[in-house]
């Protein structure tokens, strides 16, 4: 007898489908993801001596768009502290995260804070080999406290699950931890006193490859601001790490004829993460 589905579960299900459509994918297999291979160590570089490539962070060879905000006075700042350099191993990582955490505390170093119910510091495996990183929480991230747990939550879970991954296997976070006002695009200043923080975190996980959801993330990742549509499609070298630049989830929602370009960005990062396609289309 066929198993009776609980609404939840199938609603998921349904939705899981209509992303795969809207990929453009009709056809299924799922061949088994190595898990000896995801939770296999990258190699870990000591911190202070990570290369950074010549077109990824170095102020002195980009373009600077904020000529006159502090935005590369912060990433001249990013790497991570002494305290936190001797603390990152495999091992370690959880507590190193939980030593940037304990640094952000109860955080006011911007105007974002005076609107925030729940500061918004990340989610997933410290030790992932794949990082996401959005523009800011929302309005179910900032009640939860949690990233991407509202409907572009979803269709992130969906992307993830469409690599032939599971959301506990991957790091998540954004450019901004507080929510700002009505999900605005955070203002400069806001944005570059918080990443900071942001870039410890991403040197203490140190994936292999980094996803920048959208162009707030490319912009402050990258160090420059360009169109989303000169930055997709290709790996920029990115302090030790491959960087991929596709939409942020919210837009897909706005606009889900995207979907298919952004699964070709994914599958960028599943080519350099050495995964097999989840789902072969015709
Ligand atoms: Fe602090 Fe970042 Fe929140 Fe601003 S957005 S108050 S810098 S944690």
């Amino acid at each position: 007898m066929a198993r009776q589905l609980d609404p939840a579960t199938r609603n998921a299900l349904v939705e899981r489908v209509r992303f795969y459509r809207d990929l453009g994918l009709t056809e299924f297999y799922r061949r088994p993801v190595d898990a000896a291979m995801m939770a296999a160590e990258p190699e870990v570089l000591p911190l202070e001596a990570t290369p950074i490539a010549a077109d990824a962070a170095s102020p002195d060879s980009q373009p600077n768009i904020f000529a006159e905000e502090p935005a590369i006075a912060a990433r001249k700042s990013i790497s991570a502290p002494p305290e936190i350099a001797a603390a990152v191993s495999a091992e370690d990582r959880v507590a190193a995260l939980q030593m940037i955490r304990d640094e952000i505390g109860d955080c006011t170093r911007c105007a974002l804070h005076k609107g925030r119910n729940k500061l918004v510091f990340a989610d997933g495996d410290p030790n992932a080999r794949l990082m996401f990183v959005g523009e800011g929480p929302g309005a179910d991230e900032d009640a939860q406290g949690l990233p991407f747990v509202g409907k572009a939550g979803q269709l992130l879970n969906n992307m993830i699950a469409a690599m032939g991954l599971k959301r506990e296997q991957v790091y998540i976070a954004n450019v901004v931890k507080c929510r700002p006002p009505g999900n605005r695009t955070p203002e400069p200043d806001e944005a570059n006193t918080c990443t900071p923080f942001l870039f410890r975190q991403i040197d203490v996980v140190r994936p292999q490859v980094l996803v920048a959801l959208g162009a707030t993330a490319a912009t402050y990742l990258l160090g420059h601001r360009q169109p989303l549509a000169g930055l997709r499609g290709r790996v920029h070298p990115f302090r030790g790490m491959q960087l991929i630049v596709t939409y942020h989830p919210a837009f897909l929602l706005r606009d889900p004829r995207q979907k298919k370009e952004a699964w070709a960005d994914l599958q960028i990062a599943m080519k350099e993460l050495g995964l097999s396609k989840a789902a072969s289309s015709r």
